[in-house]
């Protein structure tokens, strides 16, 4: 645990008596709900919705976690209308209303975090610890946002004036209809935050969960609802990408959208044609191919602990995680085999099991895209995988998306799965003559994520921070290379093809993402 007594990502463990005996409650009350139906959550009140999606258990996918409604047509017209109907009692609202109800949410979250961890690592299959520090970060987020309104003063100021008799004011206000469409790998944390941030500004909100991950989204709504979001402030739409993400993107009374996901869909499919008839604000955060850079001078007891955590912590299933290392030759042979000792002592077990460091692979299209790389991986040569490689199947995890944290080293440098995101516990280990090839190859990429940097030389840290293009970078974290984030501490977004801002989630511009500005004049 952290110094603090909170679960961060920065935690090893949770290995605390009173945590352990939460979770025993928690994860026997999940237990005893599972397989329960939900109701759509539209416009503050509740219907059965068109379709539903049966959330099942990576961990044994004959194990129906939820029912859940997802949303038809109708729906999303209906979700869209409320929230633009709800609009202008909203953004009347005092900006101090808005903070106290977001405010009301995180707490709400911070009392149930046991439940909703239970309920995560039935869902999606993390561990423990990242299931708990995905809960205290989903409340902090809400909370740093709510206290991003307060330090600006609701984003109001006054202004200089030409004549003595002008008053000159700056008010950022929202733009309407705000579209929150999210990944199912922080289920709770990346729909959380961006309803947070909408709502707090002013806009009313339509959101769209992963159909992996829909209970999380029904968890959420409540605590909005409870915290007290009004009626057609906010409603929750799962469903697929294509019904319900594609036609909130195309509905013309969506002003903006915060989208978190691939590049594939956040680029190709949603950032290009968002905006019609006038530009439109249009947030995606996209994935990443992060890389950790070795070099001669590092400790590479730290750098391999560093890898280890981000390109297996979670199963890789971080934009963040760590999928390349560029490591200096003169340390290749004693990094890559401390590596693959790593990855061979991990054994994936259950989820729900204290102790656990990575539970199964989220979906069944991980467990099948995994078993597609280890195969154009052992096509690439003999010797390109160092460990892992292997699904297994033995005994409980026959019927879950158990594989092995897996290492390559010397693919082509064109090579696909040195290239594209891979979103699997794969991790490739290219080998280097100098920083300035490692930063070279680095960023070769239409991605600019997070990185790493393991030296003890401050000039190489320095040309690092310098030259690296990702959003956010790290020096000789043991706690992970390239991952772990946190709202307040490090501000987290992507450059090139892995954000469309520039401006970081968690951090001081955030919220300025969601607002416009007027600029008002009175004459006297
Ligand atoms: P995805 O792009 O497949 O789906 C994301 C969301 O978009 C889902 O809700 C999906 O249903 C929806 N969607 C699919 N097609 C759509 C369409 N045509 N129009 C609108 N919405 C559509 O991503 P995923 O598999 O859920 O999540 C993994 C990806 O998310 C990875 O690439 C990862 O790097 C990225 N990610 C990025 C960040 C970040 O902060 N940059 C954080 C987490 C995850």
């Amino acid at each position: 645990m952290s110094s603090a007594g909170k679960v961060t990502y920065i935690s090893l463990s949770a290995d605390d008596p009173a945590i352990d005996a939460a979770f025993g409650i928690a994860i026997a009350a999940a237990r005893a709900a599972l397989g329960q139906s939900h109701p759509l959550h539209l416009a503050g009140q509740t219907r059965p919705g068109a379709v539903v999606i049966d959330s099942r258990s990576p961990t044994d996918a004959r194990l129906v976690v939820a029912r859940v409604a997802g949303a038809g047509e109708a729906d999303l017209q209906d979700a869209v209308a409320a929230a633009r109907a709800a609009f202008p009692a909203w953004r009347a609202r005092p900006w101090q209303q808005r903070v106290a109800i977001v405010e009301r949410a995180a707490q709400i979250v911070r009392d149930r975090k046991f439940e909703l961890s239970a309920w995560l690592i039935f869902e999606m299959g993390k561990n423990r610890v990242e299931a708990l520090g995905e809960i205290e970060e989903t409340a902090d987020l809400l909370d740093y946002y709510a206290g991003e309104m307060r330090r600006n003063d609701g984003f109001i100021r006054q202004m200089d004036r030409l004549a003595p008799t002008d008053q000159n004011t700056s008010v950022l206000r929202p733009y309407g209809v705000w579209a929150v469409i999210a990944p199912w790998n922080f289920p709770y944390a990346l729909l959380g935050a961006p309803i947070a941030a909408a709502l707090l500004t002013g806009n009313t909100v339509v959101c769209k969960p992963s159909s992996e991950t829909p209970l999380s989204a029904v968890k959420l709504t409540e605590i909005f609802e409870a915290a007290g979001v009004p009626a057609g402030v906010l409603s929750c739409l799962p469903g697929s990408g294509r019904v319900v993400g594609d036609g909130l993107i195309a509905h013309p009374d969506v002003a903006g959208v915060t989208f978190t996901g691939s590049y594939d869909v956040g680029f190709n499919q949603l950032y290009r044609r968002f905006a019609r008839d006038f530009p439109k604000p249009c947030v995606v955060e996209m994935g990443g191919k992060n890389p950790a850079l070795i070099m001669p001078s590092a400790d590479l007891a730290q750098a391999i602990q560093g890898v280890q955590r981000s390109a297996f912590g979670m199963n890789g299933h971080k934009c963040s995680a760590c999928s390349r290392v560029l490591v200096h030759r003169d340390v290749a042979d004693d990094f890559i085999a401390g590596l693959a000792r790593a990855a061979e002592a991990i054994v994936p077990g259950d989820p729900l099991d204290k102790g656990v460091f990575v539970g199964p692979v989220a979906t069944k299209q991980s467990y099948e895209d995994y078993q597609g790389y280890v195969a154009q991986a052992r096509a690439a040569g003999e010797g390109v995988v160092r460990a892992g490689g292997a699904v297994l199947t033995d005994g409980t995890q026959a019927d879950g998306y158990f594989v092995r944290p897996t290492v390559l080293a010397n693919l082509p440098p064109d090579h696909q799965l040195a290239r594209e995101e891979l979103f699997v516990p794969i991790v490739a280990v290219a080998v280097v003559g100098s920083l300035d090839e490692a930063l070279t190859v680095a960023n070769d990429t239409k991605f600019g994520l997070t990185a790493g940097l393991f030296s003890r030389e401050q000039k190489e840290i320095d040309t690092f921070f310098d030259r690296i293009e990702a959003g956010v970078v790290y020096v000789n974290r043991a706690a992970g290379a390239t991952t772990g984030a946190w709202p307040g501490v490090q501000p987290f977004g992507g450059w090139k093809g892995s954000g469309s801002t520039g401006k970081n989630i968690g951090g001081h511009y955030t919220l300025l993402c969601y607002l416009r500005e007027q600029s008002r004049t009175v004459c006297q």
